[in-house]
């Protein structure tokens, strides 16, 4: 890719997009930005398609390269001052009319630590609102509520990710990472090389097809199918009862209602085969090391956090988690996901991953910030409640957006849109014109991966650097600069919000030091001498943890908890009027809201158009075939999509991808049920019918 650029550099660094963050090389010389694999543990010297083609994402076409406000219904160019003012004023005047909790703030899983950190400190102490949540909320708060419970502490994967390669034996639930993290596959190649690789999806996706054993529940049922599982181990004599006698509380409990869903009961539910369930459990009993690995397959359901509780509960059982070479972990998508619920953004929590209705937390974190605890706000909404109430009597009025894109990745997002354009003030800051960016009255451009210097916490719990390579185009700016010019404007001393990510990063340190997740001993130095450490580390001399679990849990006993959960069904089951179930995912070639990708020409010609997978008997049904264009309709909206007649997918089942904008959002059907414990949404299931696209 040519860049205007000024500079040219060459850093080693990681990919701009999942989870993973594969280590790459940025080289920009004589005009051209490339970018090459570099050798790093998560990924073997691999990287995927969206990783070879990164580098035009730097000075693609699309690139905003100056702050845009609103005039007369249309965005026009302004310089930042202009833009800064604007949205001073419009927050401040916001604020005095209807008080701090008037303005909301939303986040992203993709920002560094640096820009979580003062976007979460900006909110609570620039604006006083209690209003800030952050798409990760979308993503694993589930699984990251689970495993608290659970675990008394959530890192994602308490282990590094090249332990898996040890395990005979791994169930994934939920998870496709062949195709959504591909170098990822690598590290299953034990199990599936000793025949015990055990994957749950209602399709058959890449990653199953290299499975042992594909089981492919109704969506919606996977609490029903973990109950199962637990039933045919216990049943079957593979309860290690010596380590649930030592290390855990609840089996009890737990198996009381785990005691009601033998097999043969939720074959009927699932679909699942009850010598399918007893032959996934003696595969993972029979193992040597063995993983339970749960993702959003399973976790995005209005009872994500028991379902990824019944998935821990059968690890637990088994003697899975706390031990060296077995564990159960999640596998956290976005870029940032781990860090990015762990500085401060969430609704519910402060920086160091502290609850931010703990006392000591609420005094901790108050006086780091040099303001009196009773100044500090609550927990406020997560986030579909916080859209969702937007520019209503009790919703804020203004919205600032950093890195996310919630008009095509909220759910029911024709509401949301409208929530959003009910505003009285909307400003966004993001690399692209992305479809909220688009209905701003102010937009900031902002800088991206290669550009300036940023850590990132991996699905590890691995914190790592990410180098700037090159100067961003003239006329963009950090979202630390937008924060930090904001701030100053709103009244904070220029020194409260610093634009030099070392400093800030110096100060997540300071203000983490002693929480769940600490970074006090995690200094930019060390990073840029090739370090890359797993949280906690207390002190500039601690090594990291890469297993924390090994020799006690995080709960104050130090044992695990089982965790008593039943299975009641979906929010939305298929009836006479939607008489299918939708469930929805990624692609190979995209990331999130397709904001980045669908700006990639390459990524565009792998897959560049909204498609539904279908079997063909239900296409038929519908007198529909391969290729035509349809409707999927739900209560909440209608996308429009092509359709791609899959013979492996259940008849009862439609895949829609979320990439994809306007009136092709998968998530125009997609329902609003709330898991009650972590706000997440049920993103993967909801009742549909298929129809003829009458308007193509
Ligand atoms: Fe690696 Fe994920 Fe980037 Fe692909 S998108 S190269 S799997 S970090």
């Amino acid at each position: 890719a040519e860049v205007q650029a000024a500079a040219r550099g060459s850093a080693p660094t990681h990919c701009p997009y999942c989870a993973l963050q594969c280590g790459m090389r940025v080289e920009a010389t004589q005009g051209a930005v490339t970018v090459a694999p570099r050798e790093f543990p998560a990924n073997g010297g691999g990287l995927c398609q969206k990783g070879w083609t990164s580098a035009a994402l730097l000075d693609s076409p699309a690139r905003l390269t100056t702050p845009l406000v609103r005039e007369r219904g249309q965005l026009r160019p302004a310089g930042w001052d202009e833009a800064l003012d604007t949205v001073a004023a419009g927050l401040g005047r916001i604020r005095a009319e209807h008080g701090a909790d008037a303005v909301g703030v939303f986040g992203g899983g993709g920002l560094t630590n640096e820009k979580c950190y003062a976007l979460g400190k900006f909110a609570r102490v620039a604006l006083g609102t209690s209003n800030i949540d952050y798409n990760g909320r979308f993503c694993m708060s589930s699984a990251a509520a689970a495993g608290t419970r659970a675990f008394g502490m959530d890192r994602g994967m308490p282990f590094p990710v090249t332990d898996l390669a040890g395990a005979d034996a791994i169930l994934l639930a939920g998870s496709n990472p062949v195709e959504t993290m591909p170098p990822f596959a690598q590290h299953l190649s034990g199990a599936s090389g000793c025949e015990g690789l055990v994957v749950v999806d209602p399709r058959r996706t890449p990653t199953a097809a290299r499975a042992n054993l594909h089981l492919q529940p109704a969506p919606g049922t996977d609490l029903a199918l973990a109950l199962g599982i637990l039933h045919a181990a216990v049943a079957g004599g593979h309860l290690d009862t010596e380590y649930v006698r030592t290390r855990t509380d609840g089996f009890d409990a737990a198996w009381q209602q785990a005691a009601s869903w033998w097999p043969e009961r939720v074959e009927r539910i699932t679909g699942v085969a009850a010598a399918d369930q007893r032959r996934a459990a003696a595969m993972l009993a029979g193992a040597r090391n063995a993983y339970v690995l749960t993702a959003r397959g399973t976790e995005q359901h209005a009872d994500g956090t028991d379902t990824v509780s019944g998935w821990i509960n059968l690890a637990l059982a088994l003697g899975l988690p706390g031990r060296a070479g077995s564990g159960y972990g999640c596998l956290t998508g976005q870029g940032n996901g781990q860090g990015g619920r762990e500085h401060g953004q969430k609704s519910d929590q402060l920086p160091g991953y502290r609850k931010i209705d703990d006392a000591a937390s609420r005094a901790h974190v108050a006086h780091q910030w040099g303001i009196a605890p009773e100044d500090l706000p609550g927990a406020g909404p997560s986030a579909y409640e916080l859209l969702d109430a937007l520019g209503t009597e009790h919703g804020a009025k203004a919205l600032l957006v950093f890195g996310s894109n919630v008009a095509v990745s909220a759910p029911r997002a024709a509401h949301v849109t409208d929530r959003l354009a009910g505003l009285d003030f909307l400003a966004v800051a993001d690399i692209v014109l992305s479809e909220t960016a688009a209905m701003a009255d102010v937009v900031f451009p902002v800088t991206q991966w290669a550009e300036e210097d940023g850590t990132m916490t991996n699905l590890e719990g691995r914190v790592l650097l990410r180098r700037k390579a090159i100067d961003p185009p003239a006329g963009v700016r950090s979202d630390l600069h937008v924060l930090g010019e904001l701030a100053t404007r709103l009244g904070q001393p220029p020194e409260a919000f610093p634009c030099e990510p070392q400093r800030v990063f110096d100060e997540l340190r300071r203000v983490s030091a002693g929480g769940v997740a600490d970074y006090a001993g995690i200094t930019y130095e060390r990073l840029r001498d090739g370090a890359a450490l797993h949280w906690p580390v207390p002190d500039t001399e601690h090594p990291g943890t890469p297993r924390p679990f090994l020799d006690r849990f995080a709960h104050p006993d130090g044992r695990a908890r089982f965790v008593p959960v039943t299975y009641s069904g979906p929010a939305e089951g298929a009836d006479e009027d939607y008489p299918l179930l939708a469930t929805t995912g990624r692609l190979l070639a995209h990331y999130q809201s397709g904001a980045q990708t669908r700006n990639v020409d390459e990524l565009m010609a792998v897959d560049g158009e909204m498609f539904v997978e279908v079997h063909p008997d239900t296409a038929r049904r519908y007198d529909l075939s391969d290729g035509e264009a349809a409707t999927v309709t739900s209560r909440r909206g209608t996308v429009h999509a092509v359709v791609r007649c899959v013979p492996s997918m259940r008849m009862d089942t439609v895949f829609l991808p979320f990439h994809f904008p306007e009136d092709n959002r998968a998530n125009l059907v997609t329902s609003t049920a709330l898991d009650p414990v972590s706000g997440m949404p049920e993103f993967k299931v909801c009742a549909v019918r298929l129809g003829r696209d009458r308007g193509t």
